[in-house]
């Protein structure tokens, strides 16, 4: 639904040691009647919500589907912080980044570095609706390489300078790099190493799904959350991509209504 697509790799999940789980329900003469074909997130996320009842082996015991779903209704979302994931994510623009890393709670992020990492190379992304072939485009694509090109002559003119030569190779390369990023767009890709636990994506999905205006952020939300249905479903049942009113396209919707 959008032209511009962002990558997202899951490359870490939650992993359960069954043994252990097993050495603490016999040191605690409990058993646990644990759904079938579950994920270890929403597994883990049972596992530890139902300590604060001790309510494993209840015999009318909810499915892992029902408790999570119960979990997320009556705001308990404590228990969901267990389940952390780690994603690759590229594709994505400096605009982008800096809106993702205000969401300060529960999520760690690294990202590619300006300062050690020279940007000649890089991939520029046009904004949803600047559509290859237009003139629209052809006039960004001007403005874009017009940037790239001074941002090139300016780490050769800053490099023939004086102006750093009293620090070392590593600080006058960075110091380089930092003046002359400045002439760089914030349509520029960049890559991000994200690892956040289930509360804070919730969190995140609600907030920056929702947003109409804010198609990248929107974009990127409806596939992290189509990447979540598939990691943990019940964790995320509530949330849904649906079509917009206003212009057709995917937004995140929560079928409560409720914010987080
Ligand atoms: C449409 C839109 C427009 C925006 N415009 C701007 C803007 O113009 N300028 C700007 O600076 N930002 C702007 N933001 C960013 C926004 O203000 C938030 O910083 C961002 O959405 C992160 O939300 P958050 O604080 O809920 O997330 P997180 O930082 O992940 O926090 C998660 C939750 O933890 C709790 N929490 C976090 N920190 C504290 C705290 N210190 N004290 C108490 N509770 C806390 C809150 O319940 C919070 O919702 C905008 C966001 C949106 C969606």
């Amino acid at each position: 639904m959008f032209d511009n697509a962002p990558e997202i790799y899951v490359v870490s999940r939650p992993a359960l040691d069954e043994e252990e789980i097993s050495r603490f329900l016999k040191d605690e003469a409990l058993s646990w009647n644990r759904s079938q074909r579950v994920s270890s997130a929403e597994d883990l996320c049972e596992l530890g919500g139902r300590v604060c009842y001790m309510s494993y082996g209840r015999e009318q015991q909810r499915s892992n589907t029902v408790y999570l779903k119960n979990i997320v209704a009556n705001g308990h979302h404590s228990v969901l912080e267990h389940a952390v994931w780690s994603f690759m994510i590229t594709g994505v623009t400096r605009s982008f980044s800096h809106q993702f890393v205000r969401h300060r709670i529960g999520i760690s992020v690294s990202q590619l570095s300006q300062q050690y990492h020279e940007e000649q190379g890089a991939q520029f992304i046009p904004p949803h609706g600047v559509r290859k072939g237009s003139d629209l485009y052809e006039h960004w694509r001007g403005q874009v390489e017009a940037a790239k090109d001074s941002y090139i002559a300016a780490l050769d003119a800053l490099d023939n300078s004086n102006l750093y030569k009293d620090l070392s190779e590593k600080e006058k390369n960075r110091a380089i790099r930092s003046a002359a990023r400045s002439l760089l767009p914030n349509c520029i890709e960049t890559k991000m190493a994200v690892t956040a636990n289930a509360r804070a994506l919730r969190n995140f999905l609600m907030i920056r799904g929702g947003t109409p205006g804010d198609l990248e952020m929107r974009s990127f939300s409806v596939r992290l959350l189509t990447v979540m249905k598939e990691e943990a479903p019940s964790i995320f049942a509530d949330l849904e991509v649906v079509l917009s009113d206003e212009d057709g396209l995917e937004i995140v919707q929560s079928i409560t209504g409720r914010a987080k």
